[in-house]
């Protein structure tokens, strides 16, 4: 696991060279593209590409059509493909162990399309109960609309996915650690249970979470990740972008359906990702997994704090599972960045905590998302999961008390600090 497949495609002389430094140098020679004397790539942009002669177009679109790509793609028009944004997708698929990786102008999209890609109508998706707000909405509003049907069930407890598999199930999916309250799915468990039952059900897993390089899915069975590349992929809180990571044999039809769907990411943010974001992962993340850390203990021992769940703590209920399935590329425990705490007292005091931390903290800032360089607290029940019904928010399990807090690139002592006046 420590040493990456060999390349042959860069000066790698032995064919092998770690994660890491694949992260910073990546593919950047193929015969996809002529960048070989950049030492960053350019910002390639442009909608339409001229083609030699009548009959290149015809066999363009032929081979897209057919294949996907070929190794050597005839370029026609941005949404079919665009160079810069092969060589963002090359790298990701590698980074996260897959054949291949297709990209889209958002997480939603990335979702959205692998799922549309993946179930027709009359078909199942069976999914962990607790979701990302709007993976939850997609499910519950709009893929019943097509007539596909979404179960939501608890995959802590594997018993649950045996007993509704049917034949009619085409998609397992799941997040792990879950937005908000950080629950693990065993991936590789489920992975064997849907498969030794059969071979047309397909694990989905959003790993935006963790990001490769706490956790890579596709080593333990699973046969697709979506990211929410907006996340510590990119890094920085500037461009949107999605993805998702599988095997060849789906390149086809995912992008006939980012043409189509036309979820496209534009090549600009394909651009920063690639050149700001990738490179800067496994730096950035190091940092964010001490300070969490850190953070996560203090917390912990906080008197007006009732329970903290942070995989990397003692205390968490799934730290077997934690340590199996999140780790770094060499090998090391990596718990992710974010931590999910319940305050004591009512849902009134979780407000004065919040507003206090908007109106004094420096560190930290009251606001939804994550995976940037600033550290990012939010409420779920009154931010990112709030257009969900009370019911809904009683099946997810969701503490009123509950905060989510993003680790960002801060001096940890500093985030303490901010914390520790807003608790007073
Ligand atoms: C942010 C996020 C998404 C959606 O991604 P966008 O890029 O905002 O569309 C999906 N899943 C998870 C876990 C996320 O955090």
């Amino acid at each position: 696991m420590k040493r990456i497949l060999p390349c042959g495609r860069n000066k790698c002389k032995k064919g092998k060279c770690s994660l890491e430094t694949f992260y910073i140098h990546g593919w950047h020679r193929s015969k996809k593209w002529d960048f070989g004397h950049h030492l960053v790539p350019p910002m390639s942009s442009s909608i339409t590409y001229r083609v030699d002669s009548a009959e290149r177009a015809a066999r363009g679109f032929h081979e897209f059509s057919e294949h996907g790509y070929s190794p050597t793609p005839i370029y026609i028009y941005d949404r079919l493909g665009e160079p810069l944004r092969d060589m963002l997708e090359e790298n990701l698929a590698h980074i996260e162990r897959g054949e291949i990786c297709v990209t889209f102008s958002s997480g939603m999209a990335a979702i959205a399309s692998c799922l549309l890609a993946l179930v027709k109508s009359k078909e199942q998706i069976l999914s962990h109960k607790v979701l990302y707000g709007c993976t939850h909405s997609l499910f519950t509003k709009w893929l019943p609309r097509l007539d596909i049907s979404v179960k939501l069930i608890d995959m802590r407890d594997l018993n649950q996915i045996e007993d509704n598999l049917t034949k009619d199930t085409r998609v397992v999916y799941f997040e792990t650690p879950s937005n908000p309250d950080l629950q693990l799915i065993d991936i590789e468990k489920i992975s064997q249970i849907v498969h030794n039952k059969s071979n047309t059900t397909y694990v989905v897993i959003d790993n935006s979470f963790a990001t490769p390089f706490c956790q890579r899915p596709l080593e333990f069975g699973a046969d697709f990740v979506v990211h929410s590349l907006s996340k510590d992929i990119e890094g920085f809180g500037t461009d949107l972008g999605g993805a998702v990571i599988t095997r060849k044999e789906f390149l086809k039809n995912l992008l006939l359906v980012r043409k189509d769907f036309g979820g496209v990411l534009s090549s600009r943010n394909a651009w920063h990702i690639l050149v700001y974001g990738l490179s800067s992962l496994h730096l950035r993340l190091k940092h964010k997994l001490q300070s969490a850390m850190k953070v996560a203990k203090f917390l912990e021992n906080h008197s007006k704090v009732e329970k903290v769940l942070y995989p990397g703590l003692n205390s968490f209920p799934q730290k077997k599972l934690a340590h199996k399935q999140m780790k770094t590329p060499t090998g090391e425990f990596a718990p992710g960045t974010l931590i999910y705490f319940i305050l004591k007292g009512t849902i009134q005091d979780a407000k004065r905590f919040l507003d206090r931390i908007a109106k004094k903290a420096y560190s930290i800032t009251l606001a939804v998302s994550l995976g940037q360089v600033k550290t990012l607290i939010e409420s779920p029940v009154l931010m990112t999961h709030a257009t969900l019904s009370k019911k809904e928010q009683e099946e997810m399990e969701l503490d009123e008390r509950g905060i989510r807090i993003a680790i960002g690139l801060e001096d940890p002592d500093d985030i303490i600090e901010d914390l520790n006046n807003a608790l007073k």
